[in-house]
């Protein structure tokens, strides 16, 4: 009887930490909002999404019509029975806070803030953001200016929404190293509303090799030392069709590039990012399904 008992105690102990895991692993992908905004809420759903990132206008446009009141209702209104939390929206590919060329920072200034006021309208919790690059100033000027420029885009649309600086891979002038984001961040007036977005295949080209365990720990030492652990409210889970330390950009399907597997096992068990959304924003869409229950299956 008390072993029948004993057991049926461990079984039921186990559906219910199964079920908090369920609640808690909170993955997703990059979904198409092609068609109205609403439309990528069914999207991420079908694919089994429990968060998920979108763009809200074209990604290579630097400003686009403002949404109608039926648009920002419609949103609302199916991501509120959806179960999806922790979105979030990658702003727009054209936006460089730390160019040398003046018109083109001004430009970045407006855009970003239209997309922030966005996310504001629909109330999206947070927006990812490359933090520039300084095309030939220098990373030093190329940092004042970005921090500077966030103080006023945060200034011009006050609100909950944070910009969430992405890590990035060193390529060419881009600003977006550990110690980079430190800079930004300790630069700026609005910290509050600042987080930290790190991208697997970023920071495995720039020379984090977290496909090993020691490698993995690194990064994570790293991070924690030079931004802190706090401030990482997304992560990117992309594949890297370029080698270790490449520092280029090339996303690839989990399983697919040079990230061994056990890297993404790792993530799925940190107990530090477990409240942490963990988005796919890998090239093959039609694997989303089979990627999520990748994942899924590692926690
Ligand atoms: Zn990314
Ligand atoms: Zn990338």
């Amino acid at each position: 009887m008390g072993r029948y008992y004993s057991t049926k105690k461990i079984i039921l102990k186990k559906i219910e930490r199964n079920t908090m895991k369920n609640k808690e692993t909170l993955v997703g992908a990059h979904i198409s909002a092609a068609g109205g905004l609403y439309k990528s809420v069914e999207r991420a759903l079908e694919i089994g999404c429990t968060t998920m990132q979108i763009f809200t206008k074209s990604n290579r446009s630097w400003f686009a019509p403002a949404l109608t009141h039926e648009e920002i209702e419609a949103f609302k209104q199916v991501m509120k029975n959806s179960g999806l939390s922790k979105i979030m929206v990658h702003s727009s590919y054209l936006i460089n806070l730390a160019a040398s060329n003046t018109e083109v920072r001004n430009k970045s200034i407006t855009s970003l803030a239209k997309e922030l006021g966005r996310c504001q309208d629909l109330e999206i919790p947070y927006l990812v953001l490359h933090p520039g690059s300084h095309t030939g100033s220098g990373d030093e000027l190329g940092i004042n200016h970005i921090a500077k420029n966030l103080d006023t885009v945060f200034e011009k649309v006050p609100g909950k929404t944070m910009i969430l600086l992405e890590t990035m891979a060193g390529q060419g002038t881009n600003i977006g190293s550990f110690a980079h984001i430190k800079s930004i961040i300790e630069q700026t007036e609005n910290k509050d509303r600042l987080g930290v977005c790190l991208d697997t295949c970023h920071v495995f080209a720039a020379g984090y090799n977290i496909g090993t365990p020691t490698g993995y720990e690194e990064m994570m030492d790293e991070f924690c030392k030079t931004i802190g652990i706090r401030r990482l409210k997304a992560l990117h889970l992309n594949d890297s069709k370029m080698p270790w330390g490449s520092k280029r950009d090339r996303h690839a399907s989990l399983g697919e590039g040079e990230i061994a597997q056990t890297a993404f096992k790792r993530i799925m068990q940190d107990e530090r990012l477990v409240n942490v959304p963990k988005i796919l924003e890998t090239p093959d869409p039609a694997k989303y399904p089979d990627e999520i229950k990748l994942l899924k299956s590692f926690t």
